[in-house]
């Protein structure tokens, strides 16, 4: 990925904490949904050349089917169990993977860039989840794990803990008063989530034997195995709380030797030898703000 990719996909994992707190508005009847959608966590990806890049890799197509049919199956199995909007945000290489031709006829898709600094997010939603979300970069075999950028960042902590797209989201999520419910993906993301989430809904359509190769579930029983989590996350959404974390918060950032390129020393931004930098906040959006704005 070049430069600028990397930076998009910062600003859109990031552009959620561009938002002042606010707390959950859920309406008495009303459960709204937001999904995050990505590619790498679908049951029979392994590769990104091979697989994930829109357009131009040779079974692009057949990934981007394999990932709506699991979308899918999520919404048939949030509005089974009492959803009653999803939202569903193509967060794949930005937002170039997802069509209305095939997307649920009950969901809405949010595609296209820019959208708004937050995503759209706000707090008329209930719950966030998860669709085909790998592990952090660095993770014990994770497939296709990487945060943000495979190529430009070796490891994100966020006060000393190590933190993926799934982490950053959860704790923005939080900030909304909103849960995180329910994930699917690879065994690794799933132990990512549970590590922060141990109520959530893990659905595991696959296990890595190396970074790049695993067991998958066939997409029939991948999807069987999603809508089924997605039913029961959504039926224990009173039971799933969001996830706060306190200020003072400390964003670190260690780029590859390839992601420092441009990078430059800013005020109020402490850079720690030769491939780290800190980003200080008194809470996750403002730590988190600096670190998107760098
Ligand atoms: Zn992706």
């Amino acid at each position: 990925m070049n430069e600028s990719q990397v930076r998009i996909f910062a600003l859109l994992g990031t552009v959620f904490f561009g938002v002042t707190l606010s707390l959950r508005a859920q309406s008495a009847q009303g459960k709204k949904v937001y999904m995050v959608t990505d590619m790498e966590g679908v049951s029979g990806i392994f590769d990104t050349e091979l697989q994930c890049i829109p357009y131009q890799s040779p079974r692009f197509e057949e990934s981007r089917k394999l990932l709506t049919g699991e979308i899918n199956a999520a919404v048939d199995g949030l509005l089974e169990g009492g959803a009653t909007e999803v939202v569903i945000w193509d967060g794949h290489d930005s937002s170039r993977t997802l069509s209305a031709l095939d997307i649920h006829p009950r969901a809405r898709l949010l595609t296209g860039t820019p959208v708004s600094p937050k995503l759209e997010l706000d707090s008329s939603y209930s719950a966030l989840v998860f669709i085909g979300q790998h592990a952090m970069a660095g993770a014990e075999k994770g497939i296709v794990s990487h945060s943000y950028s495979s190529e430009g960042i070796q490891n994100i902590c966020v006060n000393n803990m190590p933190t993926g797209e799934i982490g950053a989201r959860v704790m923005l999520a939080g900030t909304f008063g909103i849960p995180a419910i329910m994930l699917s993906g690879d065994a690794a993301a799933c132990r990512e989530i549970l590590d922060l989430v141990p109520q959530a809904e893990c659905a595991e359509v696959k296990s890595g034997v190396s970074r790049t190769a695993g067991y998958m579930l066939p997409h029939p029983a991948a999807c069987a195995l999603i809508r089924e989590k997605a039913r029961r996350a959504i039926q224990r959404l009173p039971e799933l709380k969001p996830y706060k974390i306190a200020g003072p918060v400390e964003v670190k950032v260690e780029f590859t030797t390839k992601g420092t390129h441009g990078l430059r020393q800013v005020e109020g931004v402490e850079q720690r030898g030769e491939r780290t930098w800190v980003f200080r906040g008194k809470d996750i959006v403002d730590a988190w703000l600096k670190y998107s704005s760098f």
